[in-house]
């Protein structure tokens, strides 16, 4: 039997849960379906990451996220003052390490300024007026707007605002393949209407049913914390300069909203899509997938990919990772940190032509379908005006 839906939202994490919230304000007679393999929403990266709401200062000004990553930082803020969910306005120090970093620092911070993002240029005695335990050589970016928020909270939250609001989420329904016109699915096939791919670190396969991103490949990236002990306290976010090479930050000191401190994270590619720690998750087919990717990429990346990859498997060590975060702030003890936590995994995607892994959001589609692709950081922080975009793109689709 199959039923019929006028928008199938395939993916119950921030992305598509603020993608559905959006389609409801648009169309209020809808019938908008969200489909969720996992038995609860937020179960992957939407619920496992480090829940930063990040300012917008390290993205190309061209770029879909320095456009959204502002404006989402500042809407994520007023929603959970708004809806009382916990967060810390507890800004952001962005620091050196040795003076050869002073340039790079300079150019994230005119970066800001051409995004339009609120930083401040200060000296090292005024970063310790922020921070009293914080190391930099002679200036560091202060960034007021940075904040944390706890993404499974939130996740939890929007969840049950998609139920007030008549979308109908299906946890425990999967995706499985697309027939004729029909979604077949975990629980029977469904009539579509419109489809929009949200599904994360699956999103490239679900888009290849439909014809689209056939040069693409997720390759996984899983990310861990160490966190502190109850006694380790610290005022605001501490970063290093990032090396603009690679996608990720660098190993960082963040705030959580309860005030604790967690040091991290890895960037470890993992072995299959949902490799989160010992055999969970495996998928035969996926881990061949995966290994292809890598081996791709420490190809085609050479030297410097390869230097890189090998200082992420040295963070594997908790006393290397807590060694590096004790360059950005004194008085460090590897004995308050202990705890592994619960690791994310990033859907990065990998572009086959050119052999690179791909920075920007990508978005595919036509008058049928659209398929969101490399929702990777900072989607958490952007998903409010990203969700805005997402229904502008479908509604002039050709
Ligand atoms: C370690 C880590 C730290 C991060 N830190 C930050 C941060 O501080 N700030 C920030 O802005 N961003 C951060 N990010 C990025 C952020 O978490 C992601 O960009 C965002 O969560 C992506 O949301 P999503 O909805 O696309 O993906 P997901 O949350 O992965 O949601 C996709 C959903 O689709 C479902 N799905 C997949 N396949 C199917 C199928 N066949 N059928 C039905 N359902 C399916 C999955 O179960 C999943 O729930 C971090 C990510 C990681 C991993």
């Amino acid at each position: 039997m199959t039923d019929t839906v006028d928008f199938l939202i395939i993916g119950g994490g921030v992305v598509g849960l603020t993608v559905a919230l959006e389609i409801r304000k648009r169309h209020r007679r809808a019938v908008i379906r969200v489909l969720e393999k996992e038995d609860q929403v937020g179960a992957h990266a939407s619920g496992r990451n480090s829940g930063v709401l990040h300012a917008g200062f390290y993205y190309t000004p061209d770029s879909l996220k320095a456009q959204l990553t502002r404006d989402g930082c500042a809407a994520w803020t007023e929603y959970h003052e708004e809806f009382r969910l916990p967060i810390r306005r507890c800004g952001k120090l962005v620091v050196t390490q040795q003076e050869t970093e002073l340039r790079g620092l300079r150019q994230l911070f005119e970066r800001g300024q051409t995004n339009d993002v609120e930083l401040e240029w200060i000296s090292a005695e005024a970063a310790r007026e922020i921070e009293p335990r914080v190391r930099t050589v002679e200036s560091a970016i202060w960034s007021p707007s940075t904040a944390s928020v706890d993404p499974g909270t939130l996740m939890t939250h929007l969840g049950e605002r998609c139920e007030q609001e008549l979308i109908q989420v299906c946890t425990g329904t999967a995706f499985v393949d697309r027939r004729a016109e029909a979604v077949v699915t975990t629980a029977g096939s469904v009539d579509p209407g419109y489809v929009i791919n949200a599904a994360g670190l699956h999103a490239d396969r679900v888009a290849r049913s439909y014809g689209f991103g056939s040069r693409y490949r997720v390759v996984p990236f899983r990310g861990a914390y160490l966190y502190g002990n109850n006694s380790e306290q610290l005022q605001t976010h501490i970063y290093p300069v990032p090396d603009s090479r690679f996608a990720f930050l660098g190993v960082h000191f963040t705030v959580t909203p309860s005030g604790g401190v967690k040091i991290g994270p890895t960037a470890m590619p993992g072995l299959w899509r949902e490799h989160y720690g010992g055999l969970g998750g495996f998928v035969a087919g996926d881990a061949v997938e995966v290994a292809t990717e890598v081996g791709r990429l420490l190809v085609r990346g050479g030297q410097p990919f390869r230097r890189h990859a090998l200082s992420e498997v040295r963070k594997l060590s908790r006393h290397h990772l807590v060694g590096l975060a004790g360059q950005l702030a004194e008085d460090i003890d590897p004995s308050d940190y202990t705890d592994w936590g619960r690791p994310g995994i990033r859907a990065q995607l990998v572009d086959r032509i050119s052999g690179q892994m791909v920075d920007d959001f990508v978005l595919e589609g036509d008058n049928e379908s659209m398929h969101i692709l490399n929702a990777v950081s900072p989607a958490f922080t952007c998903a409010l005006p990203f969700a805005a975009v997402v229904a502008d793109r479908i509604e002039s689709a050709p």
